[in-house]
């Protein structure tokens, strides 16, 4: 038999029509996952170690409490050769060209000794979803977004990991930042500071994403900003500039503030 406030709710649904407040999405059907049979034969064994490892499992774990006004798809598929993740009306996809470009990074022979391969893969790849589910979250939960988009899916999925335990986000971020850093071919702090020649033409500024080296630091600074004492090494290493060490608390204070006043209210407590 229905209770007072379930009939309350029904008769009061019927008098207002289609003014009513819609329903909420219940959290088991907030996020719906797939990993799409590879078409290229290369990317079978990434499809079902990411399975059994249930990657997206613990992606939607990290995700779930939010309130999602609609299902958000999250789905690894193979994208035709396009080594890329994207964001697209409540669907986030990540190619696996993508994670395994990031698989061959974590196996090569110049990843740091510091850097498990389980790591340096990791990094990358928990980033790309929690960079993807930023883009996601501004748009399904209509966050306003102040500065280039980009650089606030990069913040998002920062934050996010630094709520990790301390040697589990010690390992997310500095597998992050090596993938960055092997991008722009630096295997030292040493090679931050050589004269890169030939860097390339002024129509790459024009992505919409800050140059890898700018998300390297961006990230080191918003880590080291967070815990001074857990991040220590990226500046006494060289690795993060001193001048703009000083900045990064504020900086990390600035996304605490905007994400605990934007997104938090949308997540379960
Ligand atoms: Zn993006």
């Amino acid at each position: 038999m229905p209770s007072r406030a379930a009939l309350a709710i029904f008769l009061c649904a019927l008098v207002l029509g289609a003014s009513a407040p819609r329903a909420q999405v219940s959290q088991s059907d907030r996020i719906a996952i797939s990993y799409v049979a590879p078409v290229d034969g290369e990317h079978e064994p990434l499809y079902h170690m990411l399975m059994e490892q249930q990657a997206l499992e613990r992606v939607r774990d990290l995700l779930v409490k939010i309130r999602w006004p609609r299902t958000l798809r999250l789905e690894l598929a193979g994208c035709q050769g396009e080594s890329n993740a994207w964001y697209e009306d409540a669907v986030v996809t990540v190619c696996y060209e993508y994670l395994n470009d990031m698989w061959r990074t974590a196996h090569s022979s110049r990843r740091p000794k510091h850097l498990t391969p389980q790591e340096a893969f990791m990094g990358p790849a928990v980033d790309t979803f929690l960079h993807e589910a930023g883009h996601a979250a501004f748009d399904l939960l209509k966050v306003p977004v102040l500065g280039r988009e980009e650089d606030a899916a990069d913040q998002f999925a920062a934050y996010i990991v630094l709520h990790f335990p301390s040697e589990k986000k010690k390992a997310l971020i500095l597998g992050s930042a090596y993938s960055y850093a092997s991008e722009l071919r630096v295997y030292s702090a040493r090679d931050l500071s050589k004269p890169r020649l030939g860097f390339g033409r002024h129509i790459t500024y024009a992505d919409e994403h800050g140059t890898p080296a700018q998300r390297l630091y961006n990230l080191l600074c918003i880590a080291y900003g967070s815990d001074k004492n857990l991040f220590a090494d990226v500046v006494s290493d060289g690795y993060l500039p001193g001048e703009r060490a000083e900045m990064c608390e504020d900086e990390y204070r600035q996304i605490d503030f905007a994400y605990r006043s934007l997104i938090e209210p949308h997540v379960d407590k």
